[in-house]
């Protein structure tokens, strides 16, 4: 047993590294499995990782990590860094060991199930086969928050600290309501504007190693290197680093819009410039890694919506691809600006633009949070989510797979994760307004898009948020780099101004 601080830290630094040895070698299994492995494969993979998440688990809880971490609690000659790396080390192991083994079996086997029979229900429109399964999973939530919470902590919030630390319902209620209740009025004057678009332009054929050569173009001048990359197929695009210098995002194409696998791309690549920034000599502990899943969405986010979608972007964007791209001839920036910025109510949110997206965010958080404190039963959330719909995007789901069943994370009892994706369009649009202030503003801003100069914004984010790993809880972090409290407020601006220019709104 350690008798200072600075070995206790000593020990606690070096057991994570050895540990994020082992979970990073779990990702790039992961990878593989969703990449590469033939379909035979699978069986065996599942418990190649599940030996490995084996060894994960049983080094988190180990008990020296307790008595170390107890002992530098009572410490008082920690930096402000050691402490933030002992509050979250501290938040990983109580997450570990208060949780008994037989609930974590019974949520493991319970959410398995779940997911596969979600799988064959959604395409059937079956809410009924899902419906007792999905019960099981919220009951063992809020078992398992049970067990986690701390003294008046509420269920919700214990499942939503575990995606975005220090964050609760009752502080996201009031930014959410206020983000809905300002979108609903830019919605409306885009569905009102007579410079409305209904379709998505630019349908053609494009051949897939063309689109590839165009989003590895793309990736490369925001910044990130196929020396310690790669951009790979898979049904569901993601990203992953399963080394310092290992980054790797993927993609599927659409032969008929090269806009969905590029687009997607600069999500992706968002994604990983974050993971690209952290500091490396602290690889495996929480310096060096990403505060919350919902500042790691506004990383995506900002690549994505802010610039990918901005007039300067689209200028610089348009000529590389219809240099690269065959039938594009007649392609000018403002053709190219206005088809990435239709915006239209729909039922899927992975489907959805811009200004609706939230909302879509919005009626998730209001219904889990509704499921965890009892307000709401499993069996009335599909008619809750209908009438949800019709409240705030004005529409209602013509069935079960477009509606309430649309999603995979409840039955994989992600509960209080959607809040991040909403959190991290607000933190996006938030960064990207301070940064802008900062870089000469807008019209600069723009001016740099369509000359693709991307590295004066990837420094300003390098330097603001993505070096201090998880040394500030997200909205310290916020505040920090944009020297004003977290607010909705730019996001709605960004789209009033966006959409001003797009519909003449
Ligand atoms: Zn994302």
């Amino acid at each position: 047993m350690p008798v200072d601080s600075a070995s206790a830290l000593q020990w606690l630094s070096d057991h994570s590294r050895e540990t994020a040895r082992f979970y990073s070698t779990l990702e790039l299994l992961a990878w593989d499995q969703r990449t590469m492995l033939a379909p035979a494969g699978h069986d065996w993979r599942g418990e190649q990782m599940a030996a490995l998440m084996g060894l994960v688990q049983c080094r988190q809880q180990d008990p020296a990590r307790g008595e170390r971490l107890d002992l530098l609690e009572a410490a008082d000659d920690l930096s402000a860094e050691e402490a933030a790396a002992v509050f979250h080390w501290r938040r990983e192991y109580d997450r570990a060991v208060k949780v008994p083994p037989e609930l974590t079996r019974a949520k493991v086997i319970a959410t398995t199930k779940a997911e596969m029979v979600w799988q064959q229900a959604r395409p059937a429109n079956a809410w009924q086969m899902l419906e007792p399964l999905l019960e099981e999973v919220v009951r063992l939530k809020k078992e398992e928050a049970a067990c986690l919470a701390a003294p008046d902590q509420l269920p919700y919030d214990v499942l939503l600290d575990e995606f975005e630390p220090g964050e609760t319902a009752a502080r996201l209620d009031p930014l959410f309501d206020e983000l809905a209740a300002g979108l609903r009025p830019i919605l409306d004057a885009i569905l009102g504007s007579s410079r409305r678009l209904c379709e998505r332009p630019l349908a053609g054929a494009y051949p897939v190693p063309a689109q590839q050569q165009l989003n590895r173009a793309v990736c490369e001048a925001l910044g990130f290197s196929f020396e310690s990359g790669r951009l790979d197929v898979s049904a569901h695009p993601f990203s992953c680093a399963p080394g310092p210098r290992d980054h790797r995002i993927t993609t599927r194409h659409c032969e008929s819009n090269f806009l969905e696998s590029l687009y997607g791309v600069l999500h992706e690549a968002g994604h990983s410039l974050y993971m690209i920034g952290l500091p490396e000599a602290h690889w495996g502990t929480p310096l060096g890694s990403y505060i919350s899943l919902g500042v790691h969405e506004s990383q995506s986010r900002l690549w994505e919506n802010m610039v990918g979608r901005s007039l300067g972007f689209c200028r610089w964007l348009a000529p590389l691809a219809k240099e690269t791209l065959p039938g594009l001839n007649g392609l000018t920036p403002e053709k190219l600006w206005r088809s990435v910025n239709v915006v239209a109510p729909s039922l899927i949110r992975t489907e959805a633009d811009e200004v609706t997206y939230c909302l879509h965010v919005i009626l998730r958080f209001r219904l889990e949070t509704a499921l965890m404190d009892g307000r709401l039963e499993v069996r009335d959330l599909p008619e809750a989510w209908d009438a949800g719909m019709e409240e705030l995007l004005g529409i209602r789901p013509d069935c079960p797979a477009n509606g309430v069943m649309q999603d995979m994370h409840w039955p994989a009892g992600a509960i209080g994760y959607f809040p991040t994706y909403a959190l991290g369009t607000i933190y996006a649009a938030q960064f990207y307004a301070a940064a802008m202030a900062d870089l000469g503003g807008e019209r600069a801003m723009d001016a740099r898009m369509a000359a693709g100069e991307f590295s004066p914004l990837l420094s300003w984010l390098q330097e603001r948020v993505h070096r201090h790993g998880m040394r500030y809880m997200p909205r310290d972090l916020v505040r920090q780099a944009t020297d004003q409290e977290l607010s909705p407020r730019f996001l709605l601006e960004h789209l009033t101004r966006r959409h001003h220019d797009v519909h003449g709104i």
